[in-house]
């Protein structure tokens, strides 16, 4: 089978100030400590805002965990006048190994282009970050039996360019608009239906060998009641949680879907 560590990622989105979250944080490493969890075997990720990233990293460094973290978005540029942008290297300073693009939020609240997300992936690039590249349709597409071509629209244009081997280092997250904190979840079938679209039409832009290497994610109301059946999809490589990656203890029973 292909190499591919599924990642459990938890977006915090705009909640949780440097306090809470270095006790979200803490609470969570102490959960997946007690419950002997294996980074090895499923990656564990959270996004929390950028004022927390520097205590998170403290954090992380202080008592060696084995969670990882990064931003929520990255600008384009590397720095200059760009008044409330945060750079790709200042998240890379402070020891990120992630940072997500294109999450629907970004899309509809800042109108983010495709094209944008392309030059923030490019720029992610440049300062060694993986970006988790967000992509999924609205309920309209998704009644109209449009959905599959509609995301598939956003992952050529938010991709366009890039050479295969970079391609191969993107994650893809999978998140259908309609689902996200919503309560609503894509059926298991759904998730896989689309994850199974997204590696086909890369491997056909990029060859089978970069498609197998790229984690595919799910994404939209996820709860450890659901996680197991989402992710026994095959080309289903691991979930990106809002809502539930709020409490440590629901989000570590996530990470432990296996079990
Ligand atoms: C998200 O924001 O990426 C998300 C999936 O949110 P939720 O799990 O709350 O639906």
């Amino acid at each position: 089978q292909f190499d591919r560590t599924p990642l459990i990622a938890g977006n915090w989105k705009m909640n949780m100030d440097h306090q809470q979250g270095v006790a979200l944080l803490q609470k969570l490493a102490w959960t997946l400590q007690d419950a002997k969890h294996d980074f090895g075997r499923v990656e564990v990720a959270v996004f929390p805002p950028f004022t927390d990233i520097r205590s998170v990293q403290t954090i992380v460094d202080g008592d060696d965990l084995k969670v990882v973290y990064g931003g929520q978005d990255l600008s384009d540029q590397d720095s200059g006048a760009y008044t409330g942008d945060i750079s790709g290297e200042f998240l890379n300073k402070l020891g990120c190994t992630y940072v997500l693009v294109g999450h629907s939020e970004r899309r509809t609240i800042h109108g983010e282009s495709d094209q944008q997300c392309l030059a923030k992936i490019q720029a992610a690039f440049r300062h060694d970050l993986v970006p988790v590249l967000c992509v999924g349709e609205g309920l309209e597409s998704r009644k109209a039996g449009e959905h599959v071509n509609f995301t598939l629209a956003q992952l050529r244009g938010s991709l366009e360019g890039l050479a295969a081997e970079e391609v191969g280092n993107v994650v893809v997250a999978y998140e259908p608009v309609w689902a996200i904190g919503t309560g609503e979840v894509a059926g298991p079938e759904d998730a896989q239906e689309m994850a199974d679209a997204i590696r086909k039409d890369l491997a056909e832009q990029y060859g089978q060998e970069t498609a197998d290497k790229v984690r595919v994610l799910y994404g939209g109301s996820v709860k450890s009641g659901n996680v197991g059946a989402i992710l026994k999809g095959k080309d289903v490589d691991g979930a990106l949680v809002g809502g539930a990656s709020l409490d440590p203890e629901e989000f570590a029973n996530i990470a432990k879907f296996e079990q």
